[in-house]
């Protein structure tokens, strides 16, 4: 990168240590920005924890440093939610990064520009900010999220949180086109736990924070970056959609599974925009009860689908292959189904879900909104079908479906097979989604142009400056 200034002051490059939590949806962001930011020049530490370490081996330009974390079940395993998970980490990574950003202080406090760290760790944002290190938070959700998250203690103030049934069509003032049934919520959780979790992480961000680097782009969120520097009175950088700018193939992805790239081939077979992908991600759990809809939903919609089934992806004891079944084995499938669907439809453990995405068979995407994904599929000019199943998902879905008109919801609350199948047929074949199809191909382009733009050199300019 012509121009920068990269060196400290001994003429070493300039160091960012790096600190995801280790979830895949959060990992890879963060493996990416690495990648770019070692491409532009500076040094790069990654600090990970042990557990779904990263591997080393993908990122030979790199340095990594374990942390060294003991980690509770609860972190760790397939039955707790996200909110316990997140709890638990920080609980437990607080002292162990701590300690492994002091030890690299050790060998030169001036080669250490800023630790970006995740936006949810508000553990790693203080102990940072105590170790006198700038500390930036990566945000691996949109900017949108991230503003519900920042008014979390207003909203609970305001009588927004906890959720009210009667409440749930209201707009929510300054989160617009939010209702109240679009906030960040984990059903069965407790509240306070909930809206303590969002208060630390709110809290850390104004308290220890120097900027924040968001995986989105100018041209779909402007104006919620815009609320986030004018709120914070911190700089916000739009450096995504992070996987385009890296361009293609994928050389830093890190898989939760072994991809099936067995199914590319059956997409092969496919003509254009016949097939619908359908995958909820690497955490989201749904009910038995769900599943079995969703599957007779597929079968009764007569489209051509790719379904990846994920081990652990349905809850609810041994007939949903929950607590018990073997960590690798996929769910059962209900009785009768793949007899049904046999000739049209491909289920599998784990996709390569960008290469589907770019796939010309796919024609439109049944997705739970996770972040990535949704960029994934902006980033292909793909139309979604959307089933948020929790936190930051229910505010995608609904930017995907009323500000960004790309997607259609499955059902209501509730996923029923009737309507499953009509949504399905409505996003694939009928009037709906060929406009999402047009608005999502523009949305394709505006990305492809955001990943040619600056805003990561501002980043990087911005870090030799702190
Ligand atoms: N993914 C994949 N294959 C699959 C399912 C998911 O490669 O079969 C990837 C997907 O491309 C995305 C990530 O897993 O990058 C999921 O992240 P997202 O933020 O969408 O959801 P999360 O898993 O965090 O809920």
């Amino acid at each position: 990168m012509a121009g920068l200034e990269q060196h400290g002051d001994g003429g070493h490059r300039r160091r960012v240590v790096l600190f995801s939590l280790p979830f895949h949806g959060h990992l890879n962001p963060m493996l990416k920005l690495a990648a770019l930011l070692h491409a532009r020049g500076l040094g790069v530490t990654v600090l990970h924890t042990c557990f779904n370490a990263p591997d080393p081996a993908r990122h030979p330009e790199l340095a990594f440093v374990p942390i060294h974390e003991t980690l509770p079940d609860e972190a760790t395993s397939p039955d707790s939610d996200i909110l316990r998970k997140l709890l638990a980490l920080n609980a437990a990574c607080e002292a162990a990064f701590r300690a492994a950003l002091a030890s690299l202080l050790r060998g030169g406090r001036r080669d250490v520009a800023c630790a970006v760290v995740d936006g949810q760790c508000y553990a790693a944002m203080g102990a940072a900010g105590e170790l006198g290190v700038p500390a930036l938070a990566l945000r691996t959700d949109s900017a949108a999220a991230f503003r519900n998250m920042l008014a979390g203690p207003q909203l609970r103030d305001a009588g927004y949180v906890p959720i009210k049934e009667e409440q749930l069509d209201e707009p929510v003032p300054g989160l617009e086109p939010l209702r109240v049934r679009d906030l960040i919520r984990v059903d069965g959780r407790d509240t306070d736990e909930h809206c303590s979790f969002v208060a630390s992480v709110a809290g850390a961000v104004r308290a220890s924070v120097s900027g924040i680097v968001i995986n989105t782009f100018e041209a779909i969120e402007a104006a919620e970056l815009a609320k986030i520097q004018r709120e914070l009175s911190l700089p916000a950088f739009a450096v995504g959609p992070l996987h385009l700018l890296l361009g293609q193939p994928p050389p830093v992805e890190q898989s939760l599974h072994e991809p099936d790239r067995g199914c590319l081939a059956w997409l092969d077979a496919r003509p254009p925009r016949s097939v619908l992908y359908v995958s909820l991600g690497s955490l989201a759990r749904v009910d038995r009860g769900a599943f079995e809809e969703m599957a007779w939903g597929l079968a009764g919609s007569g489209v051509p689908f790719l379904w990846v089934v994920r081990p652990g992806s349905v809850a609810g004891g041994a007939a949903g292959a929950g607590a018990g079944a073997a960590a690798d084995e996929a769910p059962p499938l209900p009785d009768g189904f793949e007899e049904e669907v046999r000739d049209r439809g491909k289920i599998v453990k784990w996709a390569p879900q960008r290469e589907v995405l770019a796939h010309a068979a796919i024609g439109a995407f049944w997705t739970h909104c996770g972040w990535n994904s949704t960029l994934e599929s902006i980033c292909e000019g793909v139309p979604m079908l959307v089933q948020p199943c929790f936190a930051d998902q229910m505010v995608t879905a609904r930017y995907v479906t009323h500000e960004w008109g790309v997607g259609l919801e499955v059902g209501e609350e509730v996923v029923e097979r009737g309507m499953v199948a009509k949504a399905v047929r409505e996003a694939m074949a009928g009037g709906g989604g060929a406009r999402m199809r047009e608005r999502a191909h523009r949305l394709q382009m505006q990305a492809s142009a955001a990943a040619t733009s600056s805003a990561m050199d501002g980043l990087v300019r911005f870090i030799l400056s702190l």
